[in-house]
């Protein structure tokens, strides 16, 4: 029913054209960044054309990591952009699937809903797809119950795909649905510049944009993706080929850092274009102050000048976006902690013994990285490849009072390295990959339901008490008495044999609501030796680093303890995290500090 009170809900659909993986996500996040600086409210839907129903059954290698969200929806990796950028939660249904569609249409079918009509993907998917897309958007997110008032939609792959066609055509119908003037389209192309010339080419854009008219969707805004920053005669040759305004051309060439992304588009007046375009009422009695604290934390990304080492031991090593929330949490805290992020990747597996005899080079070069760092943190993951190895660096990380941090699969291994070389139980494991063990350290859940591999693990938020007020981690969170992080694991440290490893000094400082689960372990006499049951990285913002993450760049490179003795609250130095501050008053009063280093140090 159509509300006459309520102003319309506006889209922007981001396609892309000539190849993926130029950064259509952070463009697409960037777009709702630049918008909510305009205090106007964001969501985000994220379709991926693939069949999967959703991101949970993925292997890291093939796509990456799989984001968790709130709901305990596993989704693909570039919601967590949307998070991140635009500060929101958002639920599995942001996340469209051709899997998800056809699911909830087949399901119809069987009901009876289609009256004995014939099923076809027009109009029945079509149908499904924007019915699904004006539902969630109207989902507030932003934790104040308050509806959004513009809608991103990023369709994935790009612009002539055969899995993108239903969802092209979708929105071709869906742009008559809502009102011309209530939807707009991105196009992000690239502009290449082979060596052999030196020139910027525009033909594959001029070719997208002609395959995007074709099947009825024509772009507002071009946006080149190039090398270099794109020339006058790119910029209206893509105008004068693709039919637009060269103001609706804009260009994001390479930049140092993603944080300047949002930046780029502001100067080319992105944001006034599309409050133009879409008619949205904006604000103007207090300006936001997030594109400035933005331009901050772009500005102090490139100024930084020491560099803290963090080996990063997993065992999806070789594709990067396999722990892009991790290394994105691993930035956030380092940003925060004024180091330059230097992160090595290692490959358990070449940690362990056996791999002096079946490639020594690769066994030397594994321990020399390891130990010439300056933290070590073991990540999450699955299967028992590499598991030996990633105890071997909890090994060293304890013994030589490196500091550590291990995330789910990290905490476990550590727990399995102190049970084996401390507590003295020489075959203590994980029941995942020793079921016959007989020291259990590490349990299946009991709950958890084997027979079905998508979405049976225990996911999504949960709460962590704290047991001990006087354990850092607890004053690491500002002294809150619980946390909220989300989960994705199916076993656990064994309950019966907490009371062993605590007396040895590995304790158990948070629990979950329950009391069952143990979700934060502490060790005594190092000085930052931390596992973590639940995934801290997913709610880390540029802005508000994750605590667990922010205490290892800490206690890496130096300053742990002086961030103790400050109480635990950053020095302006260190941090624009509003949150980190009671008043209005402390944050300007920090923030003109730091200008004032900043004229000083410059000058
Ligand atoms: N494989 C372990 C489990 O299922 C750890 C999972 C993880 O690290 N996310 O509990």
């Amino acid at each position: 029913m159509l509300c006459f009170l309520c102003p319309a809900m506006r889209y922007i659909l981001v396609t892309g054209g000539v190849i993926s993986g130029v950064g259509k996500g952070i463009i697409a996040s960037s777009i709702g960044m630049i918008l909510k600086s305009a205090g106007i409210r964001v969501t985000s839907i994220k379709i991926d054309p693939y069949i999967n129903i959703d991101a949970g059954t993925f292997s890291p290698y093939e796509h990456g990591e799989v984001f968790v969200l709130n709901d305990g929806g596993e989704v693909d990796l570039d919601l967590g952009n949307y998070e991140r950028f635009l500060d929101v939660t958002l639920f599995r249904d942001n996340n469209i699937t051709t899997g998800k569609i056809y699911q909830h249409v087949i399901n119809r079918e069987r009901r009876g809903d289609y009256l004995g009509k014939t099923v076809q993907v027009v109009p029945h998917i079509t149908d499904a797809i924007q019915d699904w897309v004006e539902r969630v958007a109207t989902k507030p997110v932003d934790g104040d119950k308050r509806t959004p008032q513009v809608c991103i939609i990023e369709l994935g792959g790009t612009i002539g795909d055969i899995e993108g066609m239903p969802f092209v055509e979708a929105f071709r119908q869906f742009q008559f649905r809502v009102k011309r003037e209530n939807f707009c389209c991105v196009h992000v192309s690239l502009v290449p510049q082979p060596k052999t010339t030196g020139e910027q080419k525009t033909k594959p854009t001029q070719a997208s944009i002609r395959e995007l008219r074709g099947l009825g969707l024509s772009p507002d805004i071009i946006v080149c993706r190039s090398q270099n920053p794109l020339e006058k005669s790119s910029r209206d040759k893509v105008s004068l080929f693709c039919h637009v305004q060269p103001a609706q051309v804009i260009c994001v060439h390479d930049v140092s850092s993603i944080y300047h992304v949002p930046l780029l588009l502001e100067n080319q007046k992105v944001q006034a274009y599309l409050i133009d375009r879409l008619q949205l009422q904006v604000s103007t009695s207090r300006p936001s102050r997030l594109m400035s604290r933005w331009k901050e934390l772009a500005d102090r990304y490139d100024r930084l000048l020491k560099e803290v080492t963090i080996v990063l031991v997993g065992k999806y090593t070789k594709l990067e976006d396999s722990y892009a929330s991790v290394v994105k949490a691993l930035q956030h805290a380092a940003l925060a902690a004024s180091h330059r992020l230097d992160l090595k990747y290692i490959e358990a597996a070449d940690l362990e013994p056996r791999m002096q005899h079946d490639d020594a080079q690769r066994y030397h070069h594994a321990w020399k990285e390891l130990v010439g760092a300056n933290g070590i943190i073991v990540p999450g993951g699955f299967g028992v490849r590499g598991t030996e190895g990633k105890i071997l660096a909890a090994n060293w990380a304890r013994i030589k009072k490196i500091p550590y941090l291990g995330i789910c699969l990290g905490l476990q291994c550590a727990v399995i390295e102190f049970s084996r070389n401390v507590i003295g139980w020489k075959e203590a494991h994980s029941t995942e990959f020793d079921p016959k063990t007989p020291n259990p350290v590490v349990i299946e859940m009991p709950e958890h339901n084997p027979g079905q591999m998508g979405g049976t693990m225990r996911l999504g938020q949960r709460k962590t008490i704290f047991k001990k007020s006087d354990c850092l981690m607890k004053k690491l969170y500002h002294n809150v008495e619980c946390v909220e992080e989300r989960h994705r694991h199916r076993f656990e440290v064994n309950p019966k044999m907490v009371k062993d490893l605590e007396e040895k000094g590995m304790k158990f400082v948070g629990h979950s609501e329950d009391g069952e689960r143990m979700e934060i372990m502490e060790l005594d006499d190092h000085p930052y030796f931390i596992g973590v049951q639940y995934h801290p990285e997913y709610i880390s913002r540029p802005m508000k680093p994750s605590p667990p993450y922010l205490g290892l760049l800490l206690a890496s490179c130096g300053k742990l303890q002086a961030y103790a003795n400050r109480g635990f609250r950053p020095s302006p130095r260190m941090s624009f995290c509003e949150d980190d501050y009671d008043t209005d008053e402390e944050l300007e009063d920090a923030t003109s500090q730091l200008s004032v280093e900043k004229t000083t140090s410059t000058s």
